[in-house]
């Protein structure tokens, strides 16, 4: 029989269309042999939408240019969507699915708050549960966890908003004490370098944290360092499995939100050029990284190797990674001989398996 299998896009996050990309490419890959859809849209305003065609609803309320294409004419008005909302409960068709997949990025999605809605329903969804996707969205608790695993990170402090709306002299020079320009500033709960800054002098960190502190009440602020960018993508529960390594090559300054999502001028070389000692040593950390944190179905696993000492650092974890053709965890995935669609059918059976070991 065919597995219903709901797959919930949008969101309220910074990085609404980016799902909706993510989404449009599951939908598109999953076999209809062997899976109904049942497309679960959530507006910016956080509204559930139910019948009808809510991927497409959303599209044609999103920003065109961020999905890759022309304007469109006829815009569906925020009304309609408005009226053809729900709230969770009453999605009728949620009880009679088999599996869910969330394919959502940053908070209310990749933060474990949806996780723990569909904990409590009683269904099994792919991807990490609800303490691993929390702590890997929040860069402040995911330090903490790579530390404590032993994981090499560049030095960084956590600042709360609240200290530098009252102090903000004292925050910059308890950072400059610590850490030497360049800094990067980032909200701590988000994704898509969405308020990321790398700053060079004072008045660029002030700028830079009030730029984060628009995002989120906590800020992490790093050590600037000049570094190859490493990707590792995971696949697994208990027993978590290493793609091959890949390099991101950003077209800008840094892998900021326009060249991931705007101009798309970033190359990547998969496998990465690495010695196979280095290769072989990013594959093990991303493991005990995806561990750290508790993970379960995927993950990707993001490095810095430093240019002039060769010095590995750990940067980040993110438990729902962009999810389109194009992007790096499934392209990882394929250079290590799993397709796409193989890839989703293996994610709809570790969602399974985790939700018949979990109790
Ligand atoms: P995503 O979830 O889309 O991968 P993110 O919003 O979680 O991104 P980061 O990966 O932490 O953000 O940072 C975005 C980019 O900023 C990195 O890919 C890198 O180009 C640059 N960057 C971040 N931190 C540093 C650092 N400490 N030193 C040098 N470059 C950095
Ligand atoms: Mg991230
Ligand atoms: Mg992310
Ligand atoms: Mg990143």
């Amino acid at each position: 029989t065919k597995r219903r299998v709901g797959i919930v896009f949008g969101g309220k996050s910074g990085e609404h269309e980016v799902s909706l990309k993510s989404a449009r490419a599951v939908m598109n890959a999953l076999d209809p042999a062997k899976y109904t859809v049942v497309p679960i849209g959530i507006s910016r305003n956080g509204q559930w939408l139910s019948g009808g065609d809510p991927l497409l609803a959303l599209e044609q309320q999103a920003d065109q240019k961020m999905l890759g294409r022309a304007p469109q004419a006829g815009l569906v008005s925020e009304t309609a969507i408005v009226q053809s909302a729900g709230s969770l409960p009453e999605h009728t068709n949620m009880a009679a699915l088999d599996v869910i997949i969330p394919v959502l990025h940053g908070p209310f999605g990749e933060d474990g708050t949806i996780q723990g809605v569909f904990e409590l329903a009683n269904l099994p969804y792919v991807g990490c549960g609800v303490l691993a996707a929390s702590v890997g969205m929040d860069k402040g608790l995911m330090k903490s966890a790579f530390a404590a695993a032993g994981l090499p990170q560049v030095p960084w402090q956590l600042v709360l908003r609240r200290d530098w709306q009252q102090q903000p002299e004292a925050v910059y020079e308890r950072l400059e004490a610590i850490l030497h320009y360049p800094m990067f500033v980032k909200p701590a709960n988000l994704g898509s370098s969405v308020g990321i800054s790398k700053v060079s002098n004072r008045a660029e960190l002030a700028a830079g944290i009030a730029e984060a502190a628009g995002y989120d009440r906590r800020i992490v602020i790093e050590q600037g360092i000049n570094a190859r960018e490493i990707e590792v993508a995971i696949l697994g529960n208990d027993d978590p499995a290493p793609s091959v390594p890949g390099e991101v090559l950003p077209a800008n300054d840094f892998y900021d939100y326009a060249d991931k999502y705007l101009e798309g001028q970033t190359q990547f070389a998969i496998p990465a050029e690495l010695e196979a000692a280095t290769s072989e040593q990013l594959r093990a950390m991303a493991v005990t990284a995806f561990k750290a944190i508790d993970g379960a179905g995927l993950a990707r696993v993001d490095f810095f190797v430093e240019r002039e000492t060769g010095a590995i650092y750990i940067n980040e974890i993110n438990t729902f990674p962009g999810f389109t053709a194009m992007s790096q965890y499934p392209k990882l995935w394929e250079a290590t001989g799993v397709s796409y669609s193989e890839l989703l059918d293996r994610l709809i059976d570790l969602a399974i398996e985790r939700y018949h070991e979990r109790g």
